[in-house]
């Protein structure tokens, strides 16, 4: 493509975007489609000769774009925001442009240098501690854009796996391997699965503390968790606390655990804050902050709550030298002599990095903190008003404390209705939410992600999901009617079913498959949904055992459990399969 192409297809992608946008609720949010759709219509291979852009083009539009979820329409009410803003897809498009690779001070000075001064910008907008701030007087501390939440845990996991090795193994010159079966890390039953994955990949153990009914880590567990483990000789060495739960978005109490991580000087503490860490840029969330001070290492991703498109994910340590000594390789081929510029590559686990700073350059300096605060706080008051809306219908009730966007709601029955209540949101296409499971209990996540929501657009959701509601209630009523006992397995007395009104019963059961099959997606095989039910069905919770004899003991506990389930709770559902999805 030469030139004069890119800029007249440059021009007509940019139109493409501004129509999409300014049109995005003219199309369902999500598809409704079968795995395997795209196969059918792309061929095998690429092809041997150029095509011209106009065809890539149109191909996009009809074969591609039908497969595509829209994280941008106001009714996806999933997941967290993808944070996206014309700003930052701007800057994304000249880092594209530019395509410097800023491992290094001298492959991209500008890179390097921008990155430190917007992480410094960003830890003063989020009132981080001045330990994290590279330019702070007495500083040893600073920043890095990782990519993913998930790296940011894992680098600082690394980090102080390397830091608990070093103090164990001292002068001596025993392999670093030896001392793995030593280390214990310790996270919340509510803390993302990355955690779960990061000591999966560093071949140490993770001890899961129970959470409260609130849905943060109990400080209690945990003090005893560590103090017992370092009674049976174990090197506690890592500590994640969550500031925004994915499954609830609780705040776990950092001054709390912040205090008990100092007793025993093995450990680091890691705060992974990666959505509601950005609504620290509002000085009425810093009483969740409050405890920063005793953190290691603090993470939030841009990518979900300030704007910026993925990714970008900010991730300070208090002693850059500690980080950078874990992950230090210098062959020759990288070395130049710019000593007092800072060689990015050393704080992550690429070499390779993306101009990553420029995007969000863009969003602060277009946006401003105001502007950025004021998108917070619209999202916070539209949540309040769904949390309102749900607890004023005596069907439903709300499960989390509502500090930020994130609802977390169900109707007062079983998990199975629920299941279906999601089933029907979302194989709609007119909204997207995702379910999970909060303190024990099967919610539908609701969560405001559009960046120019309304209140419509939550009265609107909030009267659509009623509609679903009120028809599978009838439904379970029609079932608890003609069940020949009384089947209350699940519902206890103060789960009312909730009054029913105006219309007759339809008549129609609840079936098997339809029950079980729409809990995360609906083009999801039954195979698919049985192997992975546990994972779809919460979406968040680690589930990590010691030991082997424990996972053993689960396992054969979980088969026994399903077995009871299989014969109690789904005997009287009919198994009919009508929807081709399902096979
Ligand atoms: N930590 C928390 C609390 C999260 O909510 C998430 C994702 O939602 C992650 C970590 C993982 O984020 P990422 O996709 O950036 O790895």
């Amino acid at each position: 493509m030469n030139v004069e192409e890119f800029r007249k297809y440059g021009k007509e992608v940019i139109d493409y975007i501004c129509e999409y946008g300014s049109n995005i609720e003219e199309r369902d949010v999500a598809p409704t489609l079968d795995p395997g759709y795209l196969k059918k219509l792309l061929p095998a291979d690429a092809p041997q000769s150029p095509e011209s852009f106009k065809d890539v083009l149109e191909d996009f539009e009809q074969k591609i774009m039908p497969g595509v979820v829209h994280w941008n329409h106001p009714k996806f009410f999933a997941y967290f925001p993808s944070g996206n803003s014309f700003p930052s897809v701007l800057g994304d498009l000249l880092s594209s442009a530019i395509g410097s690779i800023g491992f290094s001070w001298a492959s991209c000075p500008a890179a390097a240098e921008l990155e430190t001064i917007v992480m410094n910008w960003y830890a003063k907008a989020l009132g981080l501690p001045k330990a994290f701030i590279s330019d702070a007087p007495g500083s040893t501390g600073g920043g890095a854009l990782q990519g993913s939440a998930s790296e940011c845990v894992l680098v600082s996991l690394i980090t102080a796996r390397a830091r608990a090795i070093n103090e164990l193994k001292g002068h001596t010159s025993v392999h670093d391997s030896v001392f793995l079966p030593n280390l214990i890390a310790y996270a919340s039953r509510e803390a993302h699965s990355s955690v779960e994955k990061a000591t999966k990949m560093a071949l140490v153990k993770l001890r899961i503390i129970d959470a409260d009914e609130r849905g943060r880590m109990r400080v209690d567990l945990l003090q005893q968790a560590i103090q017992n483990d370092v009674n049976a000789g174990l090197t506690p060495f890592f500590v994640v606390a969550t500031v925004g739960t994915t499954g609830g978005c609780a705040f776990d109490d950092i001054s709390e655990i912040g205090k008990v991580c100092r007793q025993v000087s093995s450990i680091w503490l890691h705060v992974d804050g990666a959505y509601a860490g950005n609504s620290f840029i509002l000085p009425e969330m810093r009483v969740f902050s409050a405890g920063l001070e005793y953190a290691d290492s603090f993470n939030t991703n841009p990518n979900k709550l300030l704007l910026t498109n993925f990714d970008a994910s900010a991730l300070w340590v208090r002693d850059v030298m500690v980080l950078k000594s874990a992950l230090n390789v210098n062959p020759l081929y990288l070395r130049h002599e710019h000593i007092n510029g800072v060689d990015y590559r050393h704080y992550g686990i690429p070499l390779s990095r993306r101009f990553r700073a420029l995007k969000l350059w863009f969003v602060f300096r277009t946006y401003g903190v105001k502007g950025l605060q004021e998108y917070i706080r619209n999202h916070m008051v539209l949540a309040k008003k769904f949390e309102m809306l749900v607890r004023k219908d005596e069907r439903f009730e709300v499960r989390n404390d509502v500090h930020l966007g994130l609802v977390c709601f169900r109707m007062r029955t079983g998990d199975e209705p629920n299941h279906l209540l999601l089933a029907q949101i979302n194989h709609s296409g007119r909204m997207h939410m995702t379910p999970a499971k909060f303190n024990g209990r099967y919610v539908i996540r609701f969560c405001v992600t559009y960046e120019h929501a309304t209140e419509k657009d939550i009265l609107d959701a909030w009267s659509q999901i009623k509609g679903f509601a009120e028809e599978i209630l009838r439904d379970v009523q029609l079932e608890i009617s003609s069940a020949p006992t009384t089947p209350e397995t699940e519902r206890t007395s103060s789960e009312p079913v909730g009054p029913v009104s105006g219309k007759p019963p339809i008549k129609k059961k609840l079936t098997r498959t339809k029950s079980l099959r729409f809990s995360f997606t609906r083009s999801i095989s039954r195979e698919q949904f049985q192997s992975q039910s546990e994972h779809l069905m919460d979406g968040c919770t680690p589930i990590l055992v010691v030991d082997p004899k424990t996972i053993q003991q689960n396992f054969q506990q979980a088969t026994e459990d399903n077995q009871n389930n299989n014969n109690t709770k789904l005997k009287d559902i009919s198994d009919v399969d009508t929807d081709e999805a399902s096979n």
